[in-house]
């Protein structure tokens, strides 16, 4: 049964047909876990298998009090298995894993400590990578480093699911499509402070991967929209508008010199200049629409951050003599509960 109080460590671990790799993973995670002497929980997230994942899973949660076991209606994806796992967790800390033993719960330990100097998100690095080169090595070389380029987080690694972080952190962070390897880079955004640790690789032992190459095109898409979503989100017209603006303002010169041309020295502007007559529509033309989805985006961003009550800011701490703090209640109350000793074990 769950434990009504919040945890100190929550471990997630999303799971498609994984069915040979959870008892050994769970057993694993579990003495890792007796070791460190602190509540903790366990949440499995069944992302709607196909083999008897659920079953061994249900068979685990009977016998350990640890055990929160959620399934997903129908397969999902690892992002939403994972956002799924997230929501769940009362964890201060939440560790996520693969549920393929690719990653070894020995290395928890190194996580958390590394939290615990201070970091909001700790990352796995696989220094020395088993997988295949072509098909995964190599595309994923490109993208971390087109990505720590363009997030200005300088991670090696941002595809391993192996990561810890603290729950404020990551609760507030909205995952879709597959951008749950981009999590450092979104929460680096609200000014979450990133650190990494190597870790081991390990090949597959059991089951396969539900991956290949043209996950890479997927992530490429992703990048650019994560760039486009971290720098103009809230200003749209900042990215469409120059755009527009330069398009609109060469093709009204270029129109003006034919007009000009045709009004004052009597030329020929569709027989001698065609082609810059061509050329001036089409750049007033895309001009005005690059304007106008900028324009648009802005109502779109308007929408979405007034609509959600989204905030455009990240607050970290407040010290506040007010009754109620705003933007930061929690913090009031988890000093509070330091202050009366309340939580032990
Ligand atoms: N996974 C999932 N849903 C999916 C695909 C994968 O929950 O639709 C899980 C899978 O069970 C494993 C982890 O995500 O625990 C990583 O998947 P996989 O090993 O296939 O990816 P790779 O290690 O090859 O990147
Ligand atoms: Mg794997």
């Amino acid at each position: 049964m769950k434990a009504e109080a919040n945890v100190k460590y929550s471990i997630v671990v999303p799971l498609y047909n994984e069915v040979d790799n959870v008892p050994p993973l769970y057993s694993k995670i579990t003495e890792v876990m007796r070791r460190m002497r602190e509540s903790y929980e366990i949440i499995f997230v069944d992302d709607g298998s196909t083999d008897e994942t659920f079953k061994v899973l249900a068979e685990i949660y009977d016998k350990d009090g640890h055990i929160v076991a959620l399934r997903l209606r129908r397969n999902f994806g690892q992002t939403a298995a994972l956002k799924a796992g997230f929501d769940l967790a009362t964890g201060e800390i939440i560790i996520s894993l693969d549920g393929d033993l690719q990653h070894d719960p020995e290395e928890i330990p190194l996580f958390i400590a590394k939290i615990e100097e201070g970091y909001d998100i700790v990352s796995g690095w696989r220094q020395e990578r088993t997988d295949a080169w072509l098909t995964r090595r190599l595309p994923s070389c490109i993208a971390n480093w087109t990505m720590s380029k363009l997030s200005g987080v300088e991670l090696h690694d941002f595809g391993t699911t192996f990561k810890a972080y603290r729950r404020e952190i990551i609760q507030d962070i909205q995952l879709y499509g597959e951008l749950h390897r981009f999590i450092p880079a979104l929460a680096s955004w609200s000014g979450a402070t990133v650190a990494e640790i190597p870790i081991k690789d390990s090949p597959r032992q059991n089951g396969k991967s539900n991956y290949g190459l043209s996950r890479t095109i997927r992530v490429l898409l992703d990048l650019i929209s994560i760039k486009f979503l971290l720098d103009y989100s809230t200003k749209p017209l900042h990215f469409f508008g120059p755009l527009g603006l330069i398009g609109t303002s060469l093709g009204t010169i270029l129109g003006v010199v034919l007009v000009f041309k045709k009004l004052i020295l009597g030329e020929e502007i569709m027989l001698q200049h065609g082609p810059l007559l061509f050329l001036a529509t089409l750049l007033i033309l895309t001009g005005i629409q690059f304007l106008s989805i900028g324009l648009m985006g802005e109502m779109v961003a308007r929408t979405y951050y007034e609509s959600q009550k989204k905030p455009i800011y990240a607050v970290r701490e407040i010290k506040s003599r007010r009754k109620k703090s705003v933007g930061a209640p929690e913090q009031t109350v988890k000093d509070l509960s330091i202050g009366a000793g309340a939580s032990f074990q």
